[in-house]
C-alpha cells in the first residue's frame, strides 16, 4: 500500500506545519501495516514526513521519491544529492526578489525547493509567478513543477513518484504478479505513480479532480474515506 501524506492521509492546510494527521488515521494506518507493508510516498522531506506520520514499522520516501528509507529494511535511495547546490542557490535568488512579499513561504526542502503562495494577496501574484519562472530560466539543472498553490523546483532528472513507487516494490521483494500494489494520493504528481502502477496496481485519486484528467481507476472524497477504506481494507485482510 503506497500513501501520499498531504490532501490524503491529512487535510491540506493554510501552511504546511499545520497539515496534520488524525491520531484515528494514524490508527487505520496502522492496522494496515500490521497486514501488509505500508509506504509514505511525499513531497516533504523524509524526515518531516516520518514524524509526521510517527508510525516505526512504514517505509518512507520523501522528496517525491530522492530519498527513501525504511524502518527495518535495508533501503537507501538518495538521487538527488548532486543538486543540493542549484537548490540553495535558487533558494537565495528567490528570496531576495520576493521574501519581502507577504504570505509568501519560500521552504528549502533536501531535495527540492517549495515556494507556497495560497496566502499572498492576489495583487501580488503575477510578481511571485514572474521571480519563479525566471529562476526557473537561469536554473536549468532544475525543473519546475506546479501543485496546489504551490511552485516547486525539483532536480531535473527522470525520478518521481512513480520511478520510487516501482524502485520500492522491486527493493522490497513485491514486484511479483501475486502483489497488487495500491497507491492513494491526491496531486498532479500522484499521477506519476498512477501512470506507473497502470494494470498491474491499482490507483484511487483522493479529492476533487475539478475537471483535471487522471490515470486513476477510482476515486475517494476526501481524507475521511480515506480512512474509512483503509480502516474496511485491514478488516477485510483480517477476514483472508
Ligand atoms: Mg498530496
Amino acid at each position: 500500500m503506497f500513501l501520499d501524506y498531504d490532501g490524503t492521509l491529512a487535510p491540506i492546510a493554510p501552511r504546511p506545519e499545520l497539515a496534520v494527521m488524525s491520531d484515528s488515521m494514524r490508527e487505520a494506518v496502522r492496522e494496515l501495516s500490521r497486514r501488509c507493508p505500508v509506504a509514505v510516498v511525499s513531497g516533504r522531506d523524509r524526515t518531516e514526513v516520518e514524524r509526521l506520520v510517527g508510525i516505526d514499522s512504514l517505509v518512507y520516501a520523501g522528496s517525491h521519491g530522492f530519498d527513501i528509507s525504511g524502518h527495518g529494511f535495508p533501503l537507501e535511495a538518495e538521487a538527488g544529492g548532486k543538486f543540493r547546490s542549484a537548490l540553495e542557490s535558487a533558494a537565495l535568488e528567490l528570496e531576495g526578489r520576493i521574501g519581502d512579499v507577504a504570505g509568501v513561504l519560500i521552504e528549502p526542502k533536501r531535495y527540492a525547493l517549495a515556494v507556497h503562495y495560497r496566502l499572498v494577496p492576489q495583487g501580488e501574484l503575477q510578481r511571485v509567478e514572474e521571480a519563479v519562472r525566471e529562476t526557473a530560466r537561469r536554473h536549468t539543472e532544475l525543473q519546475l513543477s506546479e501543485g496546489k498553490a504551490v511552485y516547486e523546483f525539483r532536480p531535473r532528472i527522470e525520478w518521481h513518484k512513480g520511478k520510487a513507487v516501482l524502485w520500492l516494490l522491486r527493493a522490497l521483494g513485491l514486484d511479483r504478479p501475486d502483489v497488487v500494489p495500491l497507491y492513494l494520493g491526491d496531486d498532479l504528481t500522484d499521477e506519476d505513480a498512477f501512470e506507473a502502477l497502470g494494470d498491474r496496481g491499482i490507483g484511487i485519486v483522493v479529492g476533487d479532480l475539478r475537471g483535471r484528467p487522471t490515470r486513476a481507476q477510482y476515486s475517494l472524497a476526501d481524507c475521511h474515506e480515506v480512512e474509512r477504506f483503509l480502516r474496511e481494507l485491514a478488516a477485510v485482510s483480517s477476514v483472508a
